[in-house]
C-alpha cells in the first residue's frame, strides 16, 4: 500500500550537490526537516516511506536570494508577493528576502512591516524574510524593527529613485551602526557616492532624444568611481566600528582591491554582485533596450570577468538576482529612454540557469554554484536552517538537470510583467522541481496552494 503521506520522503541522485562536494547520495528527509545523508546504495525498506529517485539529476540545496524587491503593498501594479515568489518557485528558489522599497508604505517603521506580513500572508510560494530601512530620521525605529525580526537593513548613498526613501550621509549611518551592531543584524548600502558632477553632456539626464536612447550615455552618467569613493567609505566605516557592513550589487570590479585588502586585515564588509553583472556587458547591449537598465549600471566585457574571477577568489560572497521590476510603461519601452526608465533589472524567475550557464564557460562546478547562490547568502541573514544540504536543515531543495537547454520565452514568465534581459537567451541547466520544507512546490505533481512562510528573525 502507498501511503499518499508518508511521514518520511527519501531523495536518490547520483549527483547531490553536499556542501564538501557533489556525490551519489540518499537524502532522508522526516516533516519539514533532513533527517540523515545516506550513501547512494542504503536500503530504506519501510511501508511508509516514499524514495524519489532522481537519478542524473542534480539535488542542490533551494536558491536562497537574499536581494529582491516584491513591491507590496503600495507597488503592486509593479510585482507582488504571489507572482514573485511563483516566478521563485518555478526558478529553483526557496529563500527570498524583501527589500525595504518601492512598496508603499517603505519599510523604515515596524507599523511597515506590519503592513508587509498583512499583505503577504497565504500569498507566498516560499519563505520570504524582510529587510527594514535606515533613512535620516528613523534611528528610534531601528531597534523596534530588530526585535520585530527584520533580517538586516538597507539604506542608500545615494537617490534611491523613490522620494519617500531618502539617502543616508555618513552622520546618518554612524548614528545606525551601534543598533545595528548590537542586534547582531547586517548593514546593506547601495555603494554609489556622487561624489562628483556626472559626465554626460547638459540635457541628456532629464531624458529625451536619440542621446538618451544610447546605452553608452547611461553608463557614463554613473562612473565607476562612484562606486569606488562608496566603497571606501564602507570599508573605512566597518573598519573603524567593526560592524557588519555589506555593498549590495557591486558592479565596478575597480573596487574589488580596496575590499580585498580591507578583508585580509579581518575588517567585516561582505559584498554581493548580481546575475545581470555577471551576464552581460555594455559592448553587447542594444541603444533604446531599457531591461537592460539597473544602477549601478552594467559595465564592460573585462569587468565582468573581474567580478567572475572574484567570486571564484572569494572576494566576493555571493551572487543575488536584486529583481526590481516595474509596469512596462516606466520602463520607457516604447521610447526607449534610457535616462527616462525606471532602473531596475527583472528576472529573479531564471537567476540558477543563468549563473549556471555562465559559470559553466568559466569552470565552476556544481558545489561552487550552490555555495554561491544557497550557502553564502544563507550565512550573510544568519538563516542557519537555510542553504545547503545537511542533517536537521529545512528540507529546501531544487532538482536541477544540468544538461537540458531552453530558450527563456516571454510566456515562462511568472513575475508580474513579461519584461526581461533574460528573454531570448539560450541557457543551460533547467529546475525540474522545486521542494520547500518537504512540500514539492513546482514540478510535476505540485500543488498550487502557497506552502511559503514570512522568515522573522
Ligand atoms: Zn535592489
Amino acid at each position: 500500500m502507498n501511503n499518499p503521506h508518508p511521514r518520511v520522503i527519501v531523495f536518490k541522485s547520483k549527483r547531490v550537490v553536499l556542501p564538501e562536494g557533489t556525490r551519489p547520495a540518499t537524502v532522508v528527509l522526516e516533516g519539514e526537516k533532513i533527517r540523515e545523508i545516506l550513501p547512494f546504495e542504503a536500503d530504506i525498506g519501510s511501508s511508509d516511506i516514499r524514495i524519489i529517485d532522481y537519478g542524473d539529476l542534480a539535488l542542490m540545496a533551494g536558491v536562497v536570494d537574499t536581494h529582491v524587491h516584491i513591491n507590496e503593498p503600495g507597488r503592486t501594479e509593479w510585482e507582488g508577493f504571489s507572482t514573485a515568489t511563483l516566478a521563485a518557485a518555478k526558478g529553483g528558489i526557496t529563500t527570498l528576502v524583501d527589500m525595504p522599497l518601492n512598496c508603499d508604505p517603505v519599510t523604515t517603521t515596524v507599523a511597515a512591516l506590519q503592513s508587509k506580513l498583512k499583505a503577504c500572508s497565504s500569498l507566498l510560494h516560499v519563505d520570504c524574510g524582510f529587510y527594514g530601512g535606515v533613512i535620516p530620521g528613523n534611528t528610534a525605529e531601528l531597534e523596534p524593527l530588530i526585535d520585530a525580526g527584520v533580517l538586516g537593513f538597507k539604506s542608500f548613498l545615494i537617490h534611491s529613485g523613490i522620494h519617500e526613501f531618502p539617502h543616508v550621509a555618513e552622520e546618518d549611518i554612524r548614528r545606525a551602526i551601534p543598533i545595528l551592531k548590537k542586534g547582531g543584524v547586517p548593514y546593506l548600502m547601495h555603494a554609489e557616492l556622487e561624489t562628483s558632477p556626472s559626465p554626460p553632456p547638459l540635457g541628456v539626464r532629464s531624458g529625451g532624444g536619440s542621446e538618451a536612447r544610447r546605452y553608452s550615455t547611461y553608463l557614463a552618467s554613473r562612473p565607476r568611481r562612484w562606486e569606488n569613493d562608496a566603497v571606501e567609505l564602507m570599508a573605512r566605516l566597518a573598519g573603524e566600528t567593526n560592524a557588519h557592513l555589506h555593498v549590495v550589487h557591486l558592479s565596478s570590479s575597480d573596487a574589488l582591491g580596496t575590499l580585498q585588502s580591507v578583508r585580509k586585515n579581518g575588517v567585516p564588509v561582505s559584498v554581493e554582485t548580481c546575475h545581470h553583472y555577471l551576464t552581460y556587458c555594455s559592448e553587447e547591449i542594444p541603444d533604446g533596450h531599457t531591461e537592460y537598465k539597473c544602477a549601478p549600471p552594467i559595465r564592460e566585457r573585462e569587468n565582468r570577468e573581474k567580478l567572475w574571477q572574484a567570486l571564484k577568489d572569494g572576494v566576493i560572497d555571493f551572487a543575488v538576482s536584486d529583481h526590481s521590476p516595474c509596469t512596462p510603461a516606466l520602463k520607457e519601452k516604447s521610447t526607449g529612454d534610457f535616462m527616462k526608465a525606471w532602473g531596475g533589472i527583472a528576472g529573479l524567475q531564471f537567476s540558477l540557469s543563468v549563473f549556471y550557464t555562465g559559470a559553466l564557460a568559466r569552470g565552476l562546478d556544481l558545489a561552487q554554484v550552490s555555495h554561491a547562490l544557497s550557502a553564502a547568502p544563507a550565512k550573510f541573514v544568519g538563516l542557519q536552517n537555510k542553504g545547503s544540504i545537511a542533517p536537521g536543515k529545512d528540507a529546501d531543495f531544487t532538482v536541477f538537470d544540468t544538461l537540458a537547454k531552453f530558450r527563456v520565452e516571454p510566456s515562462m514568465i511568472a513575475h508580474r510583467h513579461d519584461v526581461s534581459p533574460y528573454i531570448g537567451m539560450e541557457l543551460t541547466g533547467m529546475v525540474k522541481a522545486t521542494w520547500l520544507r518537504g512540500t514539492l512546490v513546482f514540478g510535476e505533481g505540485a500543488g498550487n496552494k502557497p506552502a511559503g512562510l514570512p522568515i522573522l528573525r
